[in-house]
């Protein structure tokens, strides 16, 4: 027997983008230690943190009585009261933000938070198709596929800004963006997932005005951002009111293997995704929020982001950037996104004769793992040449492995030219 799948299932149970990526670096890891890994997403070892984590687990583990709480218990679906309590008072606290217990709902990740909420919020309602809009592409590669409905993303072309020095930055085309009464919410990650873009406090606060004219809510995924791990280079504040919701992960904190996050939205929906959550997973797991637990109490988090996790990400990114224009050299036509935050490089080749689909099978076969950019560029209305011409790389890898990966790029670059470039 072949068994057969659904529309839905097959959409879901089928080959995407998340599922390649996730399968590549899955692989690799397993099976091919020498593969220079700089296509995923995983937050660098860093000893501090490292350290933090560790000393965590031994404090639960001379501790029986919270261990096995923490072990033997279902928590409600959407995360311990107190946790919940503490979580708020924390961003209180060192964000400002006005926010309460009620706010604050546990999940089983970001990933599995957005796929809740786009379902939450877009599909149909009353016969009439609701849409997720992204005011900019390209975007996180883990948003596509997740509305259940097909159809149900809607993206815009941003402009790009060239400047100087093989370098360019996306920003949000404001006369392009139309917010239709199908549009059921407006996301973005911010720092982006995958260009380290930083969305101007102006644009968002236009992105705010525009949402809240149209009565529809402002997703921001923090999963690289505030209040952890603070991977953010550039000055922005971060903000929240009710008719935002945030999305905090404690993945890029160095724990995505405890699958945990955090949503503040308005108590409705905060409410209505704890619902989501007891029906697809019953319950989150607990390990996340007992390691977290007592840290909310004081600055500790707040200190290890900003004095130890965002330098160490900000210097690999500018030893990253330095190392690949030192291997590009002039002969090649490429820019680089300017590097405002999360762990990513974004680089455009401007007159790559092959796609960037083809660069990274090339680029595979010599043991250099990158993601091709066309899989960041979704819900457009029309194709656009450019989503081939980009790659995302990673550099939160050690500087050798970053500095042979990009050597090699380099090289794989200037042959697929040939004198084209
Ligand atoms: N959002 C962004 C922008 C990401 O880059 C990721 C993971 O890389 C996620 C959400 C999902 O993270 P998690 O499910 O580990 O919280």
């Amino acid at each position: 027997m072949t068994p057969q799948f659904s529309d839905l299932g097959n959409r879901l149970g089928g080959p995407s983008g998340i599922q390649e990526l996730m399968e590549d670096l899955g692989q690799a890891m397993a099976s091919d230690p020498e593969m220079r890994m700089l296509g995923g997403g995983n937050p660098a070892a860093i000893p501090e943190v490292q350290a933090l984590w560790r000393q965590r687990l031994n404090d639960l583990c001379t501790d029986p009585t919270r261990l096995d709480r923490a072990l033997l218990n279902y928590a409600p679906p959407g995360g311990h009261p107190e946790f919940r309590e503490r979580f708020a008072n924390f961003l209180q606290r060192n964000l400002g933000w006005k926010c309460e217990a009620k706010n604050v709902v546990v999940m089983p990740g970001g990933q599995a938070a957005f796929f809740y909420l786009f379902n939450l919020l877009g599909g149909t309602k009353s016969g009439q198709r609701k849409r997720i809009l992204f005011p900019i592409v390209p975007e996180y590669i883990g948003y596509v596929n997740q509305s259940i409905e097909p159809h149900s993303h809607l993206a815009f072309r941003p402009i790009i800004e060239e400047r100087a020095d093989h370098s360019f930055k996306y920003r949000i085309d404001f006369d392009r963006l139309k917010i239709t009464p199908d549009v059921a919410a407006i996301c973005l990650s911010c720092p982006t997932n995958p260009t380290g873009n930083v969305v101007s406090t102006d644009d968002l606060n236009r992105l705010r005005d525009l949402a809240r004219t149209h009565g529809i809510p402002l997703l921001l995924d923090q999963a690289y951002g505030m209040p952890f791990p603070g991977a953010i280079y550039v000055d922005w504040a971060p903000v929240w009111d009710e008719d935002m919701v945030v999305s905090i992960s404690l993945s890029k904190l160095g724990l995505p293997g405890v699958r945990t996050s955090v949503i503040v939205a308005h108590e409705r929906i905060a409410d209505a995704l704890a619902n989501m959550n007891a029906v697809a997973a019953l319950a989150n797991g607990n390990l996340g929020q007992v390691l977290l637990n007592p840290l909310l109490e004081g600055d500790r988090l707040i200190r290890l982001s900003k004095d130890v996790i965002r330098p160490f990400y900000e210097e690999r990114c500018s030893a990253a950037t330095d190392i690949l224009h030192q291997e590009m050299g002039d002969a090649v036509d490429y820019a680089l996104h300017a590097g405002e935050g999360a762990f990513f490089l974004w680089l455009w080749l401007k007159s790559l004769p092959i796609t960037t689909a083809e660069l990274y099978q090339r680029l595979k076969r010599r043991k250099v793992l990158v993601v091709p950019g066309h899989h960041f560029f979704f819900g457009l209305d029309e194709p656009w040449q450019h989503q081939n011409e980009c790659l995302r790389i990673t550099y939160s890898q050690p500087k050798e492995v970053v500095h042979e990966a990009m050597r090699i790029l380099a090289d794989e670059v200037r042959s697929a030219c040939g004198s084209a470039c």
